[in-house]
């Protein structure tokens, strides 16, 4: 129940990818012989599949390590473009580490950058942001889905107001790729990070969307080498992780409305159960979110503590890639939470491998954990003393 942090491969998506490890291995920038028309096949294959997904030209899309890199390389190769321009970037406190790491750096590196704060329920305040981008901004980023609380930012709107200024916007939309429909051109997007293994793909291969004909859209390229990908991007690539992310991506779009409803069905059910018990709180907003993404607060609960009463279900407080960080969300702390409430929160993430009787389980043992926990509590067993007498 942490598929937030990563999904397992969908058989499907493995047996595509099998043969580009045998007969198909070919380099797809051999173009002397039949090893290499082969691999760029596959990898022309994906291109189409992930522009069928989300409406783009197969010369707009790249194919990176990851969403990390995604973001690694747009966020550094725009800036190196208007470094001297003294114009912003404007960005937010709930983004993932893969965008406020690489942002952090360009700070210090003298590229003035504006954090907005999220509303309680985990959104933007787009009157903020119209009022940021009063002073020159030359791109936006904004995360589409965000990987902790399922928080859907309004990426149309905020488009619109980066547009009218004049900024380009970038969107982080790895949560949000194969779960709900993320149409480049409908959104507006300039730019898009996505990675494959969050959408039961391969890990270490992602993209990165960028718009082209705008003159306003100049990276500059993080990795060089041998010119591949336009030169946007050198090094081989990993033909069987890209072949494996075009299916991922394919199945993902046939299927997304009767998997977003199984979820949502699942989630709901789960909420119902868990918010039903005394002091008990959703964190984020109720109507834009991911069909599959919980996360609750339980107040007099530790969440690693938990985590040890339920170890056979695993959940999560939010970002994976903090796990070994014992610090409390930074996601949670935006959206006012105090550090105590973060550190009573978790994450319950769904996927597509679940079951119902996983889900079933799953409520009965975490509120037996919780009601243990309690238990367990002087604070809370003063607190219900009181309370009845
Ligand atoms: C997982 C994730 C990333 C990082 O993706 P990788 O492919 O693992 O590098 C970035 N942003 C968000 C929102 C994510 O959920």
């Amino acid at each position: 129940m942490d598929n937030n942090s990563t999904t397992p491969v969908d058989p499907r998506v493995l047996d595509e990818m099998l043969p580009y490890f045998k007969e198909k291995f070919g380099n797809p920038s051999s173009h002397q012989h039949r090893y290499g028309w082969l691999a760029e096949d596959g990898v022309d294959m994906a291109l189409e599949r992930i522009g069928s997904l989300i409406e783009c030209r197969e010369e707009e899309f790249i194919f990176t390590s990851g969403a990390t890199e995604s973001t690694n390389l747009a966020l550094r190769g725009l800036a190196y473009t208007y470094r001297n321009t003294g114009k912003k970037i404007i960005t937010c406190l709930t983004e993932h580490a893969a965008v406020l790491e690489p942002i952090r750096e360009l700070e210090q590196s003298g590229i003035p950058i504006q954090y907005l704060p999220v509303q309680s329920n985990g959104l933007l305040d787009l009157n903020q942001l119209e009022e940021a981008l009063k002073k020159p901004t030359f791109l936006v980023c904004i995360m589409m889905a965000n990987n902790e609380t399922g928080v859907i930012q309004p990426i149309q709107e905020i488009t619109q107001l980066a547009h009218e200024q004049g900024s380009l916007i970038f969107s982080d939309a790895s949560q949000a790729l194969g779960k709900i429909p993320v149409l480049v051109d409908n959104l507006g997007l300039d730019l898009m990070a996505c990675s494959s293994h969050k959408l039961y793909g391969p890990k270490g291969v992602g993209g990165l969307y960028i718009r082209k004909g705008s003159p306003y859209i100049k990276i500059k390229p993080q990795i060089t080498g041998g010119g591949q990908q336009n030169e946007l991007r050198s090094g081989t690539m990993n033909v069987p992780g890209i072949v494996g992310f075009g299916k991922a991506a394919e199945i993902s779009g046939q299927e997304m409305q009767g998997e977003y409803q199984k979820l949502k069905t699942w989630r709901d059910l789960m909420e119902t159960s868990f918010l039903s018990l005394p002091l008990s709180y959703r964190n984020g907003t109720f109507e834009n979110r991911l069909p599959h993404t919980l996360n609750l607060r339980f107040d007099f609960i530790k969440s690693e503590q938990l985590f040890q009463k339920i170890p056979h279900i695993a959940l999560s407080t939010g970002s994976a890639c903090n796990s070994a960080n014992p610090e409390p969300s930074h996601v949670l702390l935006a959206m006012g939470l105090t550090e105590k409430q973060a550190r009573s929160s978790i994450r319950i993430s769904l996927g597509r491998m679940n079951t119902t009787g996983e889900i079933e389980n799953a409520i009965k043992d975490i509120r037996l954990g919780l009601e243990n926990l309690r238990n367990e509590d002087v604070f809370w067993l003063k607190s219900k003393a009181k309370e009845l007498y």
